[in-house]
């Protein structure tokens, strides 16, 4: 069954039940309203010809004596259409007294002869010569002793109630059977109305799974509804998915670019050594060409693994200070044939949750960009501090600074600026190296930016919370603070440049 066909039954179901209940309740109020204007009219007179009766006793023998009812005249106070009876009780039994003049007819059948003897006043429906009719019995009792004398009977025809009745169930049922007819035509108007933008995703959906055209999106004229709200989330999903596509294409010719440069040089030197013979330096050339391609689609599978959250980072207790060490040692090696002051600003023990591995990559990564784009005679500074919940490590430099355009690309895959490409024409990077840092940082819940200002120079800055030990916490002791190790690399950094 589709959404349509069941919106329209459960609509017109629902319609059915609230029209069905509407009739049966106008029918049942109605006829209860007219059964107790007849009802009141019955109270009435019997009250008036009771009010106007008298009990008089019969002159006799023994103990308990008759008492005989002097009826005032029926006649006179009955309301008209209404008939009236007036029974006594005698030894229990019902002897007719006296009738209306309208009930002469009946003879000395009773109104409702099985109502007669009746303590309480009572109402009852009884047919008599096919006459419907509702009956009050009210009793006439000896107020001395509490004995039942006699029965008055009131009736009234409910013929005109039964046929009023009548007429208004034949309208109700009418009424019903069109309105249930009309509702299942509306419910199915509006629901297929309803469906139509629906229907208009279904298509667009079915147009981009033919065709590939990532460019469709969907227009909605109607209001900020549920349906324009999930227009508006598949329009912005098409544009993440479209952004998605532009960047995995990018992506996959960034790529290809990347190796097509060593598989040349690869290339060209497998085609001198042959006409040649084999020599050192050509050999040397593939192996760093083979190096630099291990490095690219290293970075690449971590990337593509981080992505897919295939790398698991283990968080635990560790001081930054001492992978920052650690990172400036090699980075003083790695910079050894370079005129450049590498040294520490405020430099304080702070412990994080971090993987050390993972730590070590990022800082490795924005010292040997700090070395890589900064001239000669320049300086890099690096700090690490703390506010109440944060590490703070920033790596400063005088390098050639990152132009204001290039800023929010640089955390781009593949992305290098022109200047730093320029500045560098045997870059042996690829544009991952802050990608990865990103990652990295993100990962242990921290924050990654930069400030810069071309030919003057960069400062990244990181931020990671801070370790909160737990109460009696043992401290693993490979990670005992390293404030013995700092003023011992200040030396270091320091006297190798003198
Ligand atoms: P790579 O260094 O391999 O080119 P990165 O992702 O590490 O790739 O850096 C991306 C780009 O950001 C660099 O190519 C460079 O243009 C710019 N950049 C990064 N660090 C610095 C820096 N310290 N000074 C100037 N430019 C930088």
């Amino acid at each position: 069954m589709t959404i349509r066909q069941r919106l329209t039954l459960y609509y017109a179901a629902l319609l059915t039940i609230i029209i069905i209940m509407f009739g049966t309740l106008t029918y049942v109020v109605m006829r209860w309203t007219m059964i107790g204007t007849i009802d009141s009219t019955l109270v009435e007179t019997a009250t008036l010809i009771t009010n106007n009766s008298r009990l008089l006793p019969v002159p006799g023998f023994g103990a308990p004596s008759r008492m005989e009812i002097e009826l005032a005249p029926l006649d006179l106070f009955r309301a008209s259409g209404v008939y009236v009876q007036a029974w006594e009780i005698v030894d229990d039994k019902p002897i007719f007294k006296e009738s209306s003049l309208n009930a002469r007819g009946l003879g000395t059948n009773a109104l409702d002869p099985t109502m007669l003897g009746h303590h309480e006043s009572v109402f009852s429906h009884h047919t008599v010569n096919n006459v419907a009719l509702r009956i009050l019995t009210v009793p006439i009792i000896q107020s001395s002793s509490g004995r039942l004398v006699g029965n008055i009977q009131v009736a009234t025809e409910l013929e005109t109630v039964n046929r009023a009745s009548k007429q208004l169930l034949i309208v109700v049922l009418a009424s019903c059977v069109f309105a249930i007819f009309g509702a299942m035509m509306l419910s199915m108007w509006f629901s297929h109305r309803a469906l139509v933008p629906i229907e208009h995703i279904t298509q667009a959906a079915a147009s981009i799974a033919g065709t590939n055209d990532l460019n469709t999106r969907l227009r909605w004229k109607g209001p900020p509804d549920e349906l324009g709200k999930l227009i508006s989330v598949f329009n912005q999903m098409m544009g993440r998915i479209q952004h998605l596509f532009s960047v995995q294409q990018r992506f996959v010719a960034d790529i290809s670019h990347e190796l097509r440069t060593p598989l040349t040089a690869i290339q060209g030197n497998i085609a001198l050594m042959k006409r040649y013979g084999v020599d050192a330096a050509s050999l040397d050339d593939v192996e760093t060409e083979c190096q630099r391609m291990t490095r690219l689609v290293n970075d690449l599978l971590m990337l593509a693994r981080a992505d897919y959250g295939g790398i698991t980072i283990s968080l635990t207790p560790i001081d930054l200070d001492s992978v920052v060490i650690e990172c400036l040692t090699q980075a003083k090696i790695l910079a050894k044939d370079r005129q450049l002051d590498i040294h520490l600003g405020h430099f304080q023990p702070v412990r994080i949750k971090g993987d050390y591995e993972r730590l070590k990559q990022l800082v490795s990564n924005l010292l040997n960009n700090a070395i890589k784009f900064t001239p000669d005679g320049g300086e890099i500074i690096v700090t690490l501090g703390s506010n109440h919940e944060q590490a703070i490590l920033t790596v400063k430099d005088t390098g050639i600074g990152i132009a204001k355009a290039d800023i929010e690309r640089i955390f781009d895959r593949f992305y290098q600026s022109e200047a730093s490409r320029v500045h560098h024409t045997d870059n042996e990077g690829f544009g991952l190296g802050l990608s990865i840092a990103k990652w990295v940082v993100e990962a242990h819940h921290g924050t990654i930016n930069v400030s810069s200002e071309p030919k003057h120079g960069s400062t990244f800055t990181v931020t990671i919370p801070l370790y909160r030990p737990q109460q009696d916490e043992e401290i693993p002791p490979h990670q005992r603070p390293t404030r013995t190790r700092i003023p011992a690399l200040r030396k270091m950094l320091e006297g190798d440049d003198e």
